[in-house]
């Protein structure tokens, strides 16, 4: 008889059935002070309401932390910057290459 392998298992995390994290919880949040793994907040009134997305200050944050800006070559941890060396918004590219090298 044959005894070739059997297809293999679905991956976990495909079944998991939670959403994954966004990645950008990673880091700490700029904007409204969300530690790591926290999800963002903001204010409205006296309450803090969690948000669904987290603050585009901390993806930018994210992304200027752990990839590499493929317009203007920054490396992680440095800031993007326009061709004459002034400090610059982070750039689109980076965002991408933020999400492509999410765990
Ligand atoms: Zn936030
Ligand atoms: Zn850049």
């Amino acid at each position: 008889m044959t005894d070739r392998p059997r297809q293999a298992p679905m991956p976990a995390a495909l079944r998991a059935g939670r959403p994954p994290r966004h990645p950008a919880l990673t880091v700490r949040c700029p904007h409204c002070a969300a530690a790591p793994d926290m999800r963002c907040t903001t204010r409205t009134g006296r309450a803090r309401i969690q948000r669904l997305d987290p603050c585009p200050a901390r993806l930018a944050a994210h992304a200027t932390a752990t990839a590499c800006c493929t317009t203007c070559q920054s490396a992680p941890g440095y800031d993007c910057h326009h061709p004459d060396g002034t400090p610059a918004p982070v750039h689109d590219a980076r965002y991408t290459e933020a999400k492509g090298t999410a765990a």
